[in-house]
């Protein structure tokens, strides 16, 4: 990976795989600029994942509990994303067919576990569909 600035090779100084295992994190250092870098390598699933037949959009569930998790950290949210796409890579390896509603209540599950106000706002906000 390059400098964004001046195009120099980056050197990673830290690396680390999430709770979920499903993306890596890594520190990167310019040696030119001397400007520190944070990336994160996340697996892209959404053609791995079918929800009513149609592809998994990690975009989409983000910008969801972006929006019901009012204060969040990017970090907080890209967890629990990567711990609902280990739920839904599992149900999908043994075959079953993922609905709408069984997507729904794998993300409520996660959510009740890790996230108590956005999964209030979540169910609140199914409430009122
Ligand atoms: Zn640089």
């Amino acid at each position: 990976m390059q400098c964004p600035i001046c195009k120099t090779r980056l050197q990673t100084t830290n690396s680390r795989k999430t709770n979920s295992g499903a993306s890596t994190w890594r520190r990167r250092h310019c040696p030119n600029c001397k400007i520190t870098l944070t990336s994160r390598e996340v697996l892209d699933l959404s053609s791995l994942i079918q929800i009513n037949n149609k592809n998994y959009s990690r975009l989409k569930l983000t910008a969801k509990l972006a929006r019901i998790s009012s204060g969040s950290l990017e970090e907080d949210i890209a967890n629990i994303v990567d711990t609902i796409e280990s739920r839904l890579l599992s149900l999908t390896r043994h075959n079953h067919q993922i609905t709408e509603d069984i997507y729904t209540q794998e993300v409520l599950s996660v959510l009740k576990k890790i996230d108590r106000p956005s999964y209030l706002r979540f169910l609140a906000q199914l409430e009122e569909d």
